[in-house]
């Protein structure tokens, strides 16, 4: 069976706490649930998690004193620190990060944006586990489900629009020829015309809808997954 990872949800409002608990019970996680900073380290003492999600405004000490605090304790300063925050302004974000926490989601956030972020930092930890699951932006995809969403929206890809999205998802922000996609991707192309990769490449777009921006065309150089999309990537 598959290891559930551990996740400890640090929040002091119970409405919130329930609906996260939930949300990660339902898509394979193993919550628990703390509300301050001394339920927190009762847990962490008793067992360590795969990752904490951590609420900026806590009573007692607040989310960013513990994440210092965890961040200098030898035994937990390598479990990935999640924030939530009800602000979401720039000193705030800074002064998390530089807390020690890994990454950063303001309230009110949507369930699959806050699973698509665990995932991504259990992963930018331990590479080796969860390599199935792939985000980029808002954009994610499970090679073990064969299932990709958009901002929680089931996408439905054909297979090789699927392995053109997982490859691009695996290598972003990098350039690939078609040459070079038709490497990695079709694996044998001798017969395969490179004009094969802009085919798939258009189909991928329209099925990703408004995802499709975040295929970059980079003139006379190829393809390029940008993990943020921009309004002014190409089209061709
Ligand atoms: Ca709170």
């Amino acid at each position: 069976m598959k290891h559930m990872p551990r996740v400890l949800l640090v929040e002091d409002e119970p409405a919130i706490a329930e609906l996260v608990l939930v949300n990660l019970r339902h898509n394979g996680f193993e919550p628990v649930w703390a509300e301050d900073g001394i339920a927190a380290q009762r847990e962490l003492d008793a067992v360590l998690p795969d990752a904490i999600l951590l609420d900026w405004m806590l009573p007692g000490q607040s989310g960013l004193a513990l994440a210092r605090k965890w961040r200098a304790d030898a035994r937990t300063k390598t479990i990935p620190i999640l924030m939530l925050t009800a602000r979401g302004d720039e000193p705030d974000k800074v002064a998390g990060l530089d807390a020690g926490a890994d990454d950063y989601i303001t309230k009110p956030f949507s369930t699959q944006e806050l699973l698509a972020r665990i995932r991504a930092v259990l992963r930018r930890r331990a590479p080796e586990q969860g390599s199935d699951a792939l985000v980029a932006g808002e954009l994610s995809l499970d090679a073990a489900t064969h299932r990709v969403t958009w901002r929680g929206h089931a996408l439905k890809l054909g297979p090789t629009e699927f392995k053109l999205l997982q490859y691009l998802m695996a290598h972003p922000e990098r350039v690939h020829s078609r040459a070079q996609l038709l490497d990695k991707v079709w694996g044998d192309h001798v017969f395969i015309e490179e004009r094969t990769v802009d085919v798939h490449v258009k189909r991928l777009r329209e099925a990703l809808g408004a995802a499709g921006a975040m295929i970059e065309t980079v003139r006379g150089a190829g393809y390029r997954l940008a993990a943020q999309s921009t309004a002014s990537s190409g089209t061709g």
